[in-house]
């Protein structure tokens, strides 16, 4: 076995040891696994938590390089969910104690939209007598449009880094002013000032990517004392400019293993927090999410946009779950984590315990 794995203290890997775990095989990347899964489940426990997840809109003022609802493609049609779709989602997930929503969307700074998740927050929380947890992922926003999100009752924010290095960063976004490294770093700074649980994550197997690169995302991510990871790998998308780097990533395969590697390690790093098994390793292997979950993930995301939507936010390509009612996955889902070896906490919002270990409550 690698002698890292005999290690107590794993929080504490420096680069080179990172590195070392990343590039595991056979019997020790099992090992690996199987040890972040001991940690998980000496420190979050054998449930895993639930988050409905609506794709609100899929209207974007961004263009990163990577994405297919990116506002230079005109290929497909843009919506917003309306306010009666809305809320039957949220309907749902109260109905079938999913205990916390996420709500998604492309980038949209408006007035009008900022006032409209404001709206929708102070409402989810009345309806659901302040039983729905809510998770924001609306991508770069003000200090005053964070603060007041997290005044009308939301508690959690996700805000992928995408990639730690300024310059990876700068190859995989547009260099127009609007696609700022630095201003995304601020924005992760002011929201974890503000008092949300601070989630961040990156995607694995980018063009210009290497293991170098990764374990530095890792370290990233512990120095910022986040509270909460999706990680995922990269999938390419045609209607995408790096579509044209495709040829040269790696196999579907191995991103989903250094995916796995990456949750592993960074379970082991930071013990408490929580960690989602994304839609994306369900897109590349059909057990992909419950492989992440049996790695030390704890968080599954299950879509509850209205079916006629879905098709239009296609962040990348072969997106999993498009042609069901959020109803046709609900059993799926509840046997899915009993075979995995876990269960479900119905009802309940499956905090990070790391954002009150920091702080210290
Ligand atoms: N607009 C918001 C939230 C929606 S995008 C934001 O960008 O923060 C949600 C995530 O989808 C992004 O953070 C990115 O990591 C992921 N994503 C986009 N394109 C992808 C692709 N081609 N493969 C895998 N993940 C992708
Ligand atoms: Fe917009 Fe987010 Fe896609 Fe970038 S990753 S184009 S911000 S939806």
């Amino acid at each position: 076995m690698n002698y890292l794995l005999d290690r107590q203290d794993l929080y504490n890997l420096d680069k080179n040891e990172i590195i070392e775990l990343l590039q595991l095989q056979g019997d020790d990347f099992l090992k690996l696994v199987k040890k972040a899964n001991e940690i998980r489940l000496k420190y979050r426990g054998d449930k895993v938590y639930f988050r409905g997840l609506i794709e609100y809109s899929n209207i974007c003022r961004k263009n990163c390089l990577y994405c297919g609802i990116r506002s230079g493609n005109k290929n497909f049609i843009r919506y917003t969910i309306k306010d009666e779709e809305f809320y039957n989602a949220v309907k749902f997930a109260i109905r079938e104690q999913y205990g916390s929503i996420v709500i998604q969307s492309g980038e949209n700074t408006s007035p009008a939209f900022i006032e409209k998740i404001t709206e929708y927050i102070k409402e989810i929380k009345k309806i659901s007598n302040d039983k729905l947890g809510i998770t924001l992922s609306l991508g770069e926003q003000s200090i005053a449009t964070y603060q007041k999100w997290y005044v009308a009752g939301a508690h959690r924010y996700l805000l992928r880094i995408e990639e730690s290095h300024p310059e990876l960063y700068k190859k995989l976004h547009p260099q127009d002013g609007n696609h700022d490294f630095e201003t995304r770093y601020n924005c992760l700074i002011n929201l974890q000032n503000i008092g949300y649980q601070l989630g961040t994550g990156i995607m694995i197997g980018l063009p210009f990517q290497t293991v170098e690169h990764l374990a530095d995302d890792l370290i990233f991510m512990r120095d910022l004392d986040i509270d909460m990871c999706g990680m995922g790998p990269y999938i390419e998308h045609p209607d995408t400019p790096l579509y044209q780097y495709k040829d040269e990533l790696l196999p579907l395969k191995d991103r989903f293993n250094l995916t796995l590697k990456m949750i592993a390690i960074l379970r082991l790093m930071m013990p408490d927090i929580n960690i989602a098994a994304t839609t994306a390793m369900q897109a590349i292997d059909p057990m992909g999410r419950e492989k992440a979950l049996q790695a030390g993930a704890n968080v599954l995301m299950p879509n509850i946009t209205p079916k006629q939507y879905r098709e239009e936010y296609l962040l990348y390509n072969n997106k999993p779950c498009i042609d069901e009612n959020p109803d046709d996955c609900i059993d799926c889902l509840d046997s899915r984590v009993q075979m995995a070896g876990y269960r479900v906490g119905y009802d309940e919002w499956g905090d990070s315990t790391h954002y009150f270990n920091r702080k210290n409550l």
